[in-house]
């Protein structure tokens, strides 16, 4: 995931590289990471640095939101970004990144290094609530047992509120008689 770029940055505004992107595995956070990334990356030269396409495609490890099985899904990816060279290519002198710029930087090695925006824009896309299966069951908040593996011995939860009123109900109906 990491592109020396110095020739893509001798070149003049509108050319165009292409590479490929390979990637066993990539952590994204603590218990989140995508495998067997594969795809392309296009560089094209602009006047202050260089435009990046990246279109990868694999697979995600997460866990079930309901559940915490853990689980595979599919995951393809598509953005792009214009890094800025923090220095000159040809006489290595510093180059002034414009202010308020929230580009990525290519830096003085000329390394073009695609994991931080990779990770930023896998996050955006991650699902929010994961499922293993669309009805799965989830978790017993009183025991903790996994209900997809049955009913466990909790029974039906009653909210406290209704007792109260189930109570007032009760002496209501007595003090009728
Ligand atoms: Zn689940
Ligand atoms: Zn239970």
């Amino acid at each position: 995931m990491r592109y020396h770029v110095s020739h893509e940055l001798k070149q003049s505004v509108g050319a165009r590289s292409l590479f490929t992107l390979q990637e066993e595995h990539v952590l994204l956070q603590e218990g989140l990471a995508l495998d067997a990334l594969h795809g392309t990356v296009e560089v094209i030269r602009t006047n202050k640095g260089l435009l990046v396409r990246v279109q990868v495609s694999g697979q995600g490890h997460g866990q079930c939101a309901r559940c915490l099985a853990e689980l595979d899904y599919p995951v393809s990816l598509r953005f792009e970004e214009e890094f800025l060279p923090v220095a000159d290519v040809f006489t290595g002198a510093p180059l002034r990144i414009p202010e308020g710029a929230d580009n990525f930087l290519i830096g003085a090695d000329f390394v073009l290094d695609l994991h931080e925006p990779l990770r930023q824009y896998a996050l955006m896309a991650e699902p929010l609530n994961p499922l293993c299966r669309p009805d799965c069951a989830g978790l017993c908040p009183e025991c903790g047992r996994d209900l997809n593996q049955g009913p466990c011995g909790c029974g039906p939860r009653i909210d406290s509120r209704w007792e109260a009123l189930r109570a007032l109900a009760a002496r209501l109906d007595s003090e009728e008689e």
